[in-house]
């Protein structure tokens, strides 16, 4: 069977499953669970536009889901059907940033790809962070300043509270001898924040509201 499940699919699933499972260790009231369950079958189910038979059996399993080991086995079985974010070589990545002279590109043996919704990451000497994201399918970079916040707050991209900056992009449009600038809170470590991530929702936006 081929990968059908997004890495951001993916954890949306994960976190349905731990709240199924903090419900079956927290009561004991089979009305309760039941109906959970039916609840949580649906949601999944719901994030997918058109499951083979096959596919369906799989995600299905998150109803039967009663204990730590069951999840354990439901989520490594999903796991095998995540599909990567397509990994980048380095030659890819500095296309993506014609006009960096100096990119520091990340260290690529070490990344997950199939947790990665995006690619980001952070040249902190010069205060930018950099980003590699589909945008229609298209693969595109964004580069911009990043300034870590003092406090934690809501990420943008992921929705969470966390450690966060300000990511500032300049735009410049063609119709305008001026460029614009755009910025939002993001997460400083794009690794946590795709672990974060449970919608591609946020994302697209972030990136159309950076790039457009
Ligand atoms: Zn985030």
């Amino acid at each position: 069977m081929e990968s059908f499940i997004r890495a951001d699919q993916y954890n949306f699933i994960k976190e349905q499953t731990t709240t199924l499972l903090s419900t079956h260790t927290s009561t004991n009231d089979q009305a309760v669970t039941q109906a959970l369950k039916s609840i949580t079958r649906e949601k999944v189910i719901d994030l997918f536009s058109d499951l083979s038979d096959d596919q369906k059996e799989i995600i299905e399993q998150v109803q039967e889901v009663k204990d730590e080991t069951d999840a354990i086995f439901f989520l490594s079985r999903l796991k095998q059907h995540v599909f990567a974010f397509h990994p980048l070589n380095e030659e890819t990545i500095k296309g993506l940033f014609p006009k960096v002279k100096k990119l520091q590109v990340p260290s690529l043996e070490s990344i997950e790809w199939s947790t990665l919704s995006y690619l980001g990451w952070n040249d902190t000497g010069a205060n930018q962070k950099y980003i590699a994201a589909y945008k229609n399918g298209d693969l595109i970079g964004i580069r911009g300043d990043f300034k870590p916040s003092r406090q934690s707050g809501i990420c943008a991209i992921c929705k969470e509270h966390e450690e966060v900056g300000m990511f500032t992009t300049s735009l410049k449009k063609s119709t305008s001898a001026n460029s614009i600038s755009r910025g939002n809170y993001i997460c400083k470590d794009s690794n946590r924040c795709n672990e974060n991530l449970k919608s591609l929702h946020s994302l697209d936006n972030f990136i159309e509201l950076m790039t457009e």
